[in-house]
């Protein structure tokens, strides 16, 4: 068999036909290819990714299917769920590099807000629902703190199955909730946390067979690791000194460890990024865990305006570990005050992203002004949602709350003379 699921933890071996989440052990499973066989067969190289053009389904593709090898080889393309997604824009960005002492040429911007429903979860859902499709599940669902349910709807009414979401009370972003009304999935608004919401999925897995597609899914991780590859593409596989992206429920963090360690494996870089996780203070038990040379996760209860990042009790705990340890990385925690600045800077250069996203952008400046990341260093920081998701949040910094750097609106009587004054 080319991929099979693997438990991290004891190595006890699954076919990928498996309907499960974790092992009889308890753990988590990662899909596991067999690299040195994908890499004859296809004649996997740098060279075989920069010049690549493949179709799917007669669309040229390029983003998650672009990697279709190393991330589902079993389907077929005719069995591939898709929306294009990943493509995303790497950007560099003068106003965001000034404001955090860098050089602009050392600073890129990987907008993952540009998927079409706005946030990278597109890159793991666009896999997971096509294996959850070729798996025969009639019902697909997830909990969320907003993107992951956008998500899954717009895909579940693509693939024609059924969708359940549950979200948190009062504690998604209207953008979101939004969106997942309006493509027609079924939302229940669970009075409790994330990490309730998350308890009930995985009652629901075991005990009603509704696949889940958060990040507990393994399929949903190997979606994400294309961030990685594509931005390695976009560079001329020059590897940056840093990722610096944030943690919530941590499977970013642990796909992109596996993304680089295979991409390692393969030869297709030879040598590791260094990672910065970011966490929201109040919701940093990753953070601590780190603090503590790993010696465990202490659950925690949540508490940040960045909602996306609202998490107390990661699932991904111990993948992300892992990357911490592949790529020496760090793992830092900002208050809401430092994700704020930072959002203000990143709006205000004409990026913009939703609080989480900028959670990036104030570790990368927490990181710089404490020499931990070094003025010559290069930087890719991944912007993980749109900018449009959480309108509230901006009209409150920018109208009620009147921050730092607000640019408020400012009322005038229709008038050329009162036009004239702010000119
Ligand atoms: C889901 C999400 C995160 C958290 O990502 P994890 O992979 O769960 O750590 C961060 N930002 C945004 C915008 C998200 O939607």
């Amino acid at each position: 068999m080319i991929s099979l699921l693997q438990c991290i933890a004891c190595g006890k071996k699954y076919s990928l036909s498996d309907v499960r989440f974790t092992c009889d052990c308890g753990s988590l499973l990662d899909v596991l290819h067999d690299l040195d066989a994908l890499k004859k067969q296809f004649g996997i190289s740098q060279a075989y990714y920069s010049t690549k053009r493949a179709k799917i389904q007669g669309q040229p593709t390029g983003g998650v299917w672009h990697f279709k090898e190393l991330v589902l080889p079993s389907i077929g393309d005719e069995d591939v769920i898709s929306k294009q997604e990943g493509n995303t824009r790497l950007y560099r960005n003068k106003k965001t590099a000034a404001w955090l002492g860098l050089d602009h040429t050392k600073l890129y911007l990987k907008h993952e807000g540009e998927n079409p429903t706005g946030s990278f979860k597109d890159r793991g859902m666009t896999v997971a629902i096509t294996q959850a499709r070729a798996l025969r599940q009639r019902a697909v669902t997830c909990a969320s703190t907003g993107n992951t349910s956008a998500s899954l709807a717009a895909y579940a009414s693509e693939a024609g199955v059924t969708g359940l979401v549950l979200i948190p009370k009062g504690s998604v972003a209207i953008g979101k909730i939004s969106q997942a009304l309006a493509y027609g999935t079924k939302t229940l608004v669970v009075d409790g946390d994330f990490d309730d919401c998350m308890r009930l999925i995985r009652e629901a897995q075991e005990t009603l067979q509704a696949y889940p597609l958060n990040s507990i899914n393994p399929f949903r991780l190997e979606g994400q690791k294309t961030i990685m590859w594509e931005t390695l593409v976009q560079l001329e596989w020059r590897v940056p000194d840093w990722f610096v992206f944030p943690g919530g429920n941590l499977g970013n963090t642990s796909a992109f460890g596996k993304a680089l360690h295979e991409a390692f494996e393969l030869g297709l870089i030879d040598k590791m990024p260094r990672f910065a996780v970011i966490q929201a203070s109040g919701a940093s038990p990753f953070y601590k865990a780190y603090k503590n040379n790993f010696a465990g996760l202490v659950p925690e209860k949540a508490d940040t305006i960045a909602t996306a990042i609202k998490i107390g009790d990661p699932v991904n705990y111990t993948k992300a570990v892992r990357s911490i340890r592949w790529t020496n990385g760090v793992v830092e925690s900002v208050s809401d005050e430092e994700i704020l600045e930072a959002k203000a800077h990143v709006d205000g250069s004409g990026i913009g992203a939703e609080p989480a996203s900028c959670a990036t952008v104030a570790g990368m400046k927490v990181l710089i002004d404490a020499g931990v990341i070094r003025k010559n260093e290069t930087v890719v920081g991944i912007l993980t949602g749109n900018i449009l998701k959480d309108p509230q949040s901006i009209v409150d910094y920018h109208i009620t709350h009147k921050g730092v750097h607000a640019n408020p609106p400012a009322d005038i009587d229709a008038s050329i003379d009162e036009v004239k004054k702010y000119l």
